[in-house]
């Protein structure tokens, strides 16, 4: 289990994580709601130590991770997809992929996980000559969650990974998201701005207000609530 605990993160002077505590468990898709600013995104940087915590720490099946570098996480098993995919364009499908497994040990290990990358998501093996900008939107996102899974990872942290698509592209993603957490075995911590869906594809959900945590609860409770449904589904 991956372990936020109290966590508080600043720029500068200004706090955008205060106390901050959330679990993600292998095998489950979690979601993480909240409004633009409320500090998503600052959490997931925080998990992956690419900024200094002020209080708290981020555990590892009990083992701290906060204090190691981020290529240290990576290599426990934590992975980043960011908001904006960061592929590398003029590269081809295979060679993006090929930068997500000189993350991940050995030849075989790599070519186990290329056939999982392809398996999951055959339109990028169908693909893998091509350059990386002539993919459309919703396979970018899919070689963004390829190139990750290509370290080999036990938790994938995706920030906005359907930002830009089509609502039925968008669709597709989440079930893929899904199914690569069922068959993998895989922890998904999901931030996502279009809430329902999320929340219709995890098993868990945490609510992020102004930098806190202010409820947790299964996802399929959440989307009956109806302070979330008025502040996140739209009413
Ligand atoms: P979004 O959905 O817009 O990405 P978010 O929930 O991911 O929002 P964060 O990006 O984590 O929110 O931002 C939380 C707070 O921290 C906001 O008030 C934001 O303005 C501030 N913030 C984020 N990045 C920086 C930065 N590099 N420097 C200063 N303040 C920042």
């Amino acid at each position: 289990m991956l372990r936020v605990d109290g966590l508080t993160l600043g720029y500068g002077g200004i706090r955008a994580l205060e106390n901050a505590s959330i679990d993600v468990r292998e095998n489950t898709v979690t979601t993480l709601v909240g409004s633009n600013g409320a500090g998503k995104s600052t959490l997931m940087k925080g998990i992956m130590g690419l900024m200094a915590p002020l209080a708290g720490e981020v555990r590892l099946d009990g083992e701290r991770l906060s204090g190691l570098s981020t290529s240290q996480i990576v290599a426990q098993g934590v992975v980043l997809v960011p908001e904006g995919r960061e592929l590398f364009p003029r590269m081809t499908v295979l060679e993006n992929l090929q930068v997500g497994a000189s993350l991940g040990g050995d030849g075989t290990r790599k070519k186990r996980n290329l056939d999982t990358v392809t398996e999951l998501f055959p339109v990028l093996g169908r693909k893998l000559s091509m350059a990386a900008r002539n993919l459309s939107g919703g396979e970018q996102q899919m070689l963004a969650v390829g190139r990750a899974l290509m370290a080999s990872p036990r938790f994938l942290l995706l920030d906005e990974p359907s930002i830009g698509l089509a609502p039925l592209v968008e669709e597709q993603l989440m079930a893929s998201i899904r199914q690569v957490s069922n068959e993998l075995g895989l922890g998904v911590l999901l931030v996502e701005q279009n809430a329902m869906l999320a929340l219709e594809n995890s098993y868990w959900a945490y609510v992020i207000e102004l930098g806190r945590i202010t409820k947790s609860a299964a996802s399929a409770d959440l989307v009956e609530d109806p302070s979330i449904v008025d502040a996140y589904l739209g009413g």
